[in-house]
């Protein structure tokens, strides 16, 4: 079938792309050369009618920047969403130290970001190869996003903030691969460590019945992001503050310039890399 056959092939070109490895010209130190960032990834389809994608247009979803699939491809049927996870160089060396940033971890948000860019668009031709249309809007000139209210000289209302026209991990919530957390991320059956990405289709695959019916069900509520995070940017009471997290986020920008990442609420806690036990706690709704 046609997703198990791109699903094979898209675990192949993430194990095979040199891309996913760190280079001796940009390891920043030389025993950081040829180590993994992403590992095997774990892919799930969307169908393009959902309501839920209507829904994300809410204020307290995406916003009404967010676009639909078939506003960004007329003819739409499924969405292809995949979570890499982030390997264990990536992960475990942003555990050893609470006031620096992992190489790994800098290396995965900077030259990983960009090779899950390049993943998009292999998916986009390997569809089209295929003879379906197929578009990824997170790597596409069309993407948009606003960082903090008037950030965005494109977009014209300054009351818009930390919101974008196609938010990968709203995608993947929709499109079956995990829950919401209180630090924000998406929680999948591997974790919360790692990124996320999706190609839109007319091709007609079958479509993943989402396990969960909550926003947060696979968040226990535990608190160890609480206590993680350099910045006090979470509480369990009110989440995640993103300006405060994106004030912390620029400090990093600065020091570990031209990288960048924090990450320290998705390393060392229960979501880390699969769904934490929830039977036992209240859920956040
Ligand atoms: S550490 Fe606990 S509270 Fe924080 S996101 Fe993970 S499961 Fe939820
Ligand atoms: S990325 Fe860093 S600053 Fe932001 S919430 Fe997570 S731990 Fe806190």
């Amino acid at each position: 079938m046609l997703i198990e056959e791109l699903t094979r092939t898209l675990e192949q070109f993430i194990r095979e792309s040199p891309q996913n490895y760190v280079g001796e010209e940009t390891a920043l130190e030389p025993t950081d050369a040829g180590n993994r960032l992403f590992d095997a990834p774990l892919v799930k389809v969307g169908d393009a009618h959902d309501p839920m994608w209507t829904e994300m247009k809410h204020p307290k979803a995406v916003g009404p920047l967010f676009r639909t699939p078939e506003e960004w491809l007329p003819g739409a049927v499924s969405v292809v969403s995949y979570f890499a996870p982030f390997s264990d160089f990536v992960v475990e060396g942003n555990k050893k130290d609470p006031t620096a940033v992992g190489n790994g971890w800098l290396y995965a948000r900077v030259e990983g970001q960009a090779f899950l860019n390049d993943v998009n668009h292999f998916l986009e031709r390997w569809l089209q190869d295929r003879g379906y249309r197929a578009f990824s809007p997170y790597s596409s000139p069309d993407f948009q996003s606003v960082f903090e209210a008037g950030t965005n000289p494109d977009i014209a209302d300054k009351r818009l903030s930390f919101t974008s026209n196609w938010s990968e991990r709203h995608v993947a919530y929709v499109c079956g691969l995990g829950t919401f957390s209180l630090s924000k991320g998406l929680i999948t059956e591997r974790g919360v460590s790692g990124r996320f990405g999706s190609v839109i289709t007319d091709a007609s695959l079958p479509v993943t019945q989402r396990p969960y019916t909550g926003l947060y069900d696979y968040c226990s509520m535990c608190g160890a992001c609480v206590r993680r995070c350099p910045a006090a940017a979470i509480t369990l009471e009110h989440g995640k503050s993103h300006h405060r997290c994106s004030r912390y986020c620029s400090l990093m920008r600065m020091k570990y310039a031209p990288r960048f990442g924090c990450g320290k609420c998705q390393v060392g806690v229960p979501c880390e890399r699969g769904i934490p036990r929830t039977d036992t706690t209240p859920k956040r709704q």
